[in-house]
């Protein structure tokens, strides 16, 4: 085994791998950029080296500074992760160069595969079942259509370098061809630099199916039972499932077995996954094949009892694999969901931000959390806005999914926008959970998918009234401590002759509430417009111990500059306190009327640049954390120019206003 390996990546697999190998006894070597100079896989390997700038070509991708920092910390050995420099054939032989183990197969077996044109001639020679189409040079428009007319429509045309779903498009009909062949060519040049196409049937309800297979470097090859990736958005995964319900024994040991086919067909080595599409008839085609360890390879680890990273490193050390195929034994079910920073009411536009509050749910046996961030840590614009990997395993399907969805409710993300309302949406669809599946669920349940759990007002606002009294009581205390006992300093309501009485404006979404706490022995009595409640409780740390009519619960407040968000059963609802009125026009503190007051995306600007306006003019709206706010002129001036436009995503402290005083100007 080795005794060093360096890690060419970053994020929940950097800190993946550095986990196996600190298991295995082998010291680990991080890399870094610069935004990356304080994150967590740099915080716990062994040593770590600096690679460059933040944008990943300048530092992630930089084979030479990699290579550099393995020979100059000694590592016998690189583990790409995935992404990156993991398919990069030019780095496997420059590792090999280098004296440098590879952690993947051998560099001719990356290149084998990474044309999905010349992979699909590969599996054909081997005998493996491929969807039907076209793979061949000839890249003449009028070629491209001829197959695609001869094969007959639906097809999907993709591009020969392609990835992640880009330069894919769905043919209809043949009128359609021509545009949709200009536009996928269009797409793929912009992402790989090279256009080549091809043709294939199209399958109308397949579900994507995938086999992980592990080969050593002694003509052993296992196959790791299926994984089951439908759950797909434009082409990408968001929850992934083994083994994939309703294949038998009989078909996964045919898949496996193809999938070893074309595994041999390329001499692999080390950890491979090979994609099938498998039809409604239960026919399987072979789709792709990936060098390198997937997103989704928890889900096989928890059902397989394996860790499959400390395979890699086995095999890649040259030693035989553990197992032999009959003794793979899959015990019970594992889902992962993807939480991603992004936001679902906007196409999933990737979104940044700092991780203000972060608590992932409790690890266990049935739960795994694959991260790479912690609570303060930023998503920036430089990667892939991925926060974690949620796990979870139980003995059977039905269990399983029910552990994902809980986790996915206890899952506490604040700084943000997040999916993971999306993904609990999927997690207890009713379709779902009867595994009713092909790649087209999302895009046929989107109705259901993308809804927001409504805030039961009625519920949740007293308890949310009450969070902000304790959390205002507490935080006044702190602020006094020394002088608590003064009655003048003390942020309790009590003042002589009155009872305890305390009175403040909250925002909820997009409404302003006047709200009334009256403080009756251990219990509050809470009133909020027409709406009132008797509720008992304590604030500790951040968990809010509450009692409603002898119903206890628990809730998690999440504060920060930006309001509050209050995490229950119910789900989350998100609150700020209002400043109390002075009777003076709110200037937005200091100017920061001009700046955004947290991270958000811009809805609206209401006036023309050069526009005079008055003190206190609405100028521009945002909403963040799913409240509007208004950014009003600070005094009368004039208003020269905005510095963001509606959609834009903004950081809080932007600036988004130029605006000139009356008097200022020369
Ligand atoms: P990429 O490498 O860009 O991810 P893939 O070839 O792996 O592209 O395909 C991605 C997804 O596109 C598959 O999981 C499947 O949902 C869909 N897909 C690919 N080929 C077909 C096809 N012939 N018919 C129907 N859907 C397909």
């Amino acid at each position: 085994m080795f005794n060093k390996i360096l890690i060419a990546n970053r994020g929940e697999i950097a800190c993946r791998v550095i986990q196996t190998a600190r298991r295995m006894g082998v010291a680990t070597v991080a890399v870094y950029s610069d935004a990356d100079r304080d994150a967590l896989h740099v915080a716990m390997a062994d040593e770590a080296v600096h690679i460059g700038p933040s944008p990943a070509r300048e530092s992630y991708l930089d084979q030479a500074r990699i290579l550099d920092a393995a020979t100059k910390t000694g590592a016998e050995a690189i583990h790409p992760g995935y992404g990156f420099l993991s398919e990069n054939a030019g780095f496997a032989r420059a590792c090999a160069a280098a004296g440098i183990v590879f952690v993947g197969p051998g560099a001719d077996a990356i290149a084998a595969m990474g044309s999905k044109s010349a992979a699909k001639r590969i599996m054909g020679d081997a005998g493996v079942p491929l969807v039907p189409g076209y793979h061949g040079e000839d890249q003449s428009p009028a070629t491209l259509r001829k197959a695609a007319d001869d094969m007959g429509y639906p097809v999907l045309l993709k591009a020969a370098a392609g990835g992640g779903g880009k330069g894919m498009r769905q043919v209809w009909q043949a009128s359609e061809f021509d545009d949709a062949l200009a536009a996928a060519k269009r797409e793929s040049m912009a992402s790989f630099d090279d256009d080549a196409m091809l043709v294939e049937k199209y399958l109308t309800q397949p579900r994507h199916v995938e086999i992980q297979v592990f080969f050593d470097h002694h003509g052993n090859g296992v196959y790791l039972a299926e994984r089951d990736c439908s759950l797909q958005r434009r082409h990408q995964k968001v929850i992934e499932e083994a083994p994939a319900p309703g294949v038998s024994e009989a078909l996964r040991k045919r898949m496996g077995e193809a999938a070893l086919d074309a595994a041999r067909a390329i001499d692999y080595r080390g950890a491979g996954t090979v994609e099938f599409l498998l039809d409604v008839d239960g026919s399987f085609y072979f789709m792709e094949m990936n060098t390198r360890l997937q997103v989704e390879h928890p889900v096989t680890e928890m059902i397989t009892g394996l860790d499959l990273v400390q395979w890699q490193l086995e095999v890649a050390a040259g030693q035989t694999l553990p197992l032999a195929q009959d003794e793979v034994t899959i015990t019970g079910h594992a889902f992962e969901a993807r939480i991603y920073a992004e936001d679902a009411e906007q196409d999933f536009l990737p979104a940044t931000g700092t991780l203000s509050f972060l608590r992932p749910p409790v690890e266990s046996q049935h739960v795994r959390v694959d991260t790479g961030v912690v609570e303060g840590d930023e998503i920036s614009v430089y990667y892939d806005p991925m926060i974690a990997k949620l796990v979870a395993w139980d003995e059977n399907r039905d269990r399983a999914l029910s552990r994902l969805g809980r986790a996915l409710a206890d899952y506490r993300i604040g700084g943000t926008v997040t999916n993971v309302e999306f993904l609990y949406n999927l997690a207890t669809n009713a379709a779902f959970r009867a595994a009713e599946l092909d790649t087209g669920f999302i895009e046929r349940h989107s109705d259901e998918l993308y809804q927001r759990r409504a805030v039961d007002r009625e519920r949740q606002v007293p308890v949310a009234a009450l969070a902000l009294l304790l959390w205002r009581q507490r935080e006044g205390s702190v602020a006094t401590f020394g002088e608590s006992q003064s009655p003048w300093r003390s942020q309790s309501a009590w003042r002589l002759n009155q009872g305890a009485v305390h009175r403040f404006a909250m925002a909820c979404q997009e409404e302003t509430l006047d709200v009334c706490v009256e403080q009756v022995g251990d219990s509050y009595h809470i009133s909020v417009g027409e709406i009132s409640a008797t509720i008992g409780g304590e604030l500790d740390g951040d968990a809010l111990l509450y009692d409603w009519q002898g119903h206890r619960q628990r809730a998690t407040l999440a504060g920060g500059p930006d309001g509050f968000t209050l995490y229950g059963a119910a789900g989350a609802c998100h609150f700020r306190e209002v400043p109390p009125d002075t009777g003076e026009a709110d200037h937005g503190a200091d100017d920061g009327g001009l700046v955004a007051p947290m991270n958000g995306t811009i809805v609206a600007l209401l006036v023309e640049p050069g526009t005079a306006v008055e003190a206190d003019t609405p100028l521009l709206v945002m909403e963040a954390m799913k409240m509007e706010h208004t950014l009003r002129a600070p005094a009368a001036g004039t208003v020269t120019g905005f510095l963001a436009a509606p959609g834009d995503l903004v950081d809080g402290g932007a600036a988004l206003i130029e605006f000139t005083p009356t008097g200022d100007s020369e």
